[in-house]
């Protein structure tokens, strides 16, 4: 029986890193959304996490405007 001493020669992480939805978490597939918030670029699973994306940083921009 070997016990594995060393974690070292386990590949981790050298696939191509996942690309999650900004909004749920859920894997994206092909059907990957785009959504530009702001400055930046992200990515999501659906039409409705898109909206939900976007209604969040409108309120994000709009509380932060607020104070001002
Ligand atoms: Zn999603």
């Amino acid at each position: 029986m070997i016990l594995s001493r060393s974690r070292d020669d386990q590949p981790e992480d050298h696939q191509m890193k996942k690309t999650t939805c900004a909004a749920c978490d859920c894997e994206l597939g092909r059907e990957a959304i785009s959504v530009k918030l702001g400055g930046k670029t992200v990515e999501v699973c659906c039409e409705e996490c898109a909206a939900a994306l976007k209604e969040a940083d409108a309120a994000a921009t709009a509380a932060t405007t607020a104070k001002n």
